[in-house]
């Protein structure tokens, strides 16, 4: 008989940790306990992807009337009600929150509402005062967004805002080049706000297939997205008061800003919590010189692992440069009775491979069947539009580790050229030339994210361009393409 309170104490009530939980709890027979902080379901279901997707659907609505025109459908064009649209998807929530919470008591999960952090090496100690011990410790505490650091940036909101906004903005500038900046780019210029984006590489979703990447790019623009590459911010102060780097000038006094406004023009520690769409209009200065003033900025430039003050140094968890728990393949810390999973970990940060990790997890400590991640050949998507869905390798990847060949096609889309509209697809497969394996697919299209879900079956299996040659085209399709390309477009 066991000493301790419980076999598995899970902290982070997110997609990863409740998945351990229950499968712990449920499959395995373990005695399990969670405690979450905040509301059950994580950045995923709260404050990530599902409200991120609704918005996404939202937003795809507002050609569906010049489009049904082509079609023959006698429409008008419509405005969108932020409110209604915003009350109906926090109904949502709360339904999924709900769900997440039965899920776990049907499993016979005991659940904290709490904030937990360890104490021991087998001991976590509660927000309420309690403390519990566990055998096994799985940290599953996920990641935050992140501001620059840069003056004043609580003046920005970050993606966990958008969510609860009062109103949308006339305009906004979104910093970053990455997933949340692009697709809240494309979400929020679907909602009929002004969009500029600012990113300071050459190329927005670095790290992605550059062709895929610049087809995004230019669909963007032509949507009348504001985007600028090579420009970062580099001041930002309420409109009306010019920021120094040693504080306010003379004459922001004579501006006559208010206390509040003084308060988020201080750079100090003291300085309050920013709340969403705080303090606008926003004045902003790039690295180009060039000044502008915006409703909002949003400031997508990444997220951190939620691992301050938990306990870790004290315990010996290493903990990355970035923050990140340190673990090995079978996602164990360096103290044998901590595992940790998801986003915490910093390794590939989406809600799927978290719960994979929290299932190998359980393999391994609970079912006696230890485990290893398998993190290669991911299929993802991003929700752009057109949407990109994307597995294995870029080109300019897989052309630095081998000779490839190239097949690729990029046309206008039946749906949308019968109502003449520009828009692109773009279907790509690099082939390694010694094995024939496709090592990377690449599709940038409406529901990419649907299709790329079934190539990646495919390109898991190790298919061979033959293989996908011998596949029977579905038509009318725009996915047929991917296996109706016979020549290379070129060898590299
Ligand atoms: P990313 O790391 O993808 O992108 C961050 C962006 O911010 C990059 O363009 C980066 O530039 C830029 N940046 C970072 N620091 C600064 C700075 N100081 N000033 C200006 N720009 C800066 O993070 P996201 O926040 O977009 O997304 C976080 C994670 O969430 C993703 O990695 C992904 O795993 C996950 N996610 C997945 C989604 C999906 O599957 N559809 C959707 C949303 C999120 P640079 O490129 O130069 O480093």
């Amino acid at each position: 008989m066991s000493t301790y309170d419980y076999d598995l104490f899970v902290i982070g009530g997110g997609s990863g940790g409740v998945r351990a939980a229950r499968v712990a709890a449920g499959d395995a027979g373990a005695r399990v306990a969670l405690a979450e902080e905040d509301r059950y379901g994580g950045t995923c279901v709260i404050r990530g992807c599902v409200p991120k997707k609704l918005m996404v659907f939202a937003s795809e609505f507002t050609d569906a009337a010049e489009v049904g025109k082509a079609y023959g459908w006698n429409m008008t064009s419509g405005t969108f009600d932020w409110h209604s649209f915003r009350d109906h998807l926090n109904t949502e929530l709360d339904r999924l929150e709900g769900v997440y919470r039965s899920l776990l008591k049907n499993s016979g999960v005991d659940t904290f509402d709490a904030r937990a952090k360890l104490k021991d090496a087998h001991t976590v100690e509660l927000s309420n005062g309690e403390t519990k011990t566990a055998k096994t410790i799985l940290v599953a505490t996920g990641g935050r967004p992140v501001r620059p650091d840069l003056p004043n940036a609580d003046l920005g909101i970050v993606s966990d805002d958008i969510f609860h906004l009062e109103t949308l903005p006339k305009s906004i500038l979104i910093i970053g080049g990455g997933y949340i900046a692009c697709e809240f780019a494309c979400i929020l210029h679907g909602l009929g706000v002004e969009v500029t984006q600012y990113y300071r590489g050459a190329q927005i979703l670095r790290g992605f297939d550059d062709e895929a990447r610049g087809l995004i790019a230019e669909a963007m623009r032509d949507r009348g997205i504001e985007l600028h590459t090579g420009t970062n911010i580099v001041q930002m102060a309420l409109d009306g008061q010019v920021y120094t780097s040693s504080g306010p000038t003379a004459s922001d006094a004579a501006l006559g800003a208010s206390a509040q406004q003084q308060d988020l023009m201080s750079n100090d520690d003291t300085a309050p919590e920013a709340s969403p769409g705080r303090g606008g209009p926003i004045w902003v200065k790039a690295t180009n010189g060039r000044e502008r003033v915006f409703d909002m900025v949003l400031f997508a430039t990444g997220r951190n692992p939620n691992t301050d003050d938990m306990g870790f140094e004290e315990l010996g968890i290493e903990v990355g440069r970035r923050g990140e728990v340190v673990v090995d393949a079978f996602s164990k810390t360096a103290v044998d009775s901590v595992y940790a999973i998801g986003d915490v970990t910093n390794r590939v940060n989406l809600t799927p491979v978290a719960i994979r990790e929290g299932m190998a997890f359980v393999e391994t400590v609970f079912k006696d069947n230890p485990t290893a991640v398998d993190h290669d050949l991911i299929p993802s998507a991003i929700f752009t539009q057109p949407e990109m869905g994307t597995v294995g390798m870029s080109e300019e990847a897989a052309r630095d580790q081998e000779e490839i060949e190239v097949y690729c096609t990029s046309f206008r889309p039946m749906r949308t050229a019968f109502a003449g509209k520009p828009d692109r697809v773009l279907m790509k497969l690099v082939v390694s030339v010694a094995t024939r394996k496709v090592l990377g697919c690449h599709i940038v299209a409406p529901n990419a994210g649907e299709m790329i879900q079934l190539a990646g079956i495919a390109i898991k299996m190790g298919a061979t361009k033959e293989d996908f040659d011998r596949t029977v085209a579905v038509h009318p399709t725009m996915s047929e393409e991917i296996v109706t390309m016979k020549t290379p477009m070129r060898t590299a």
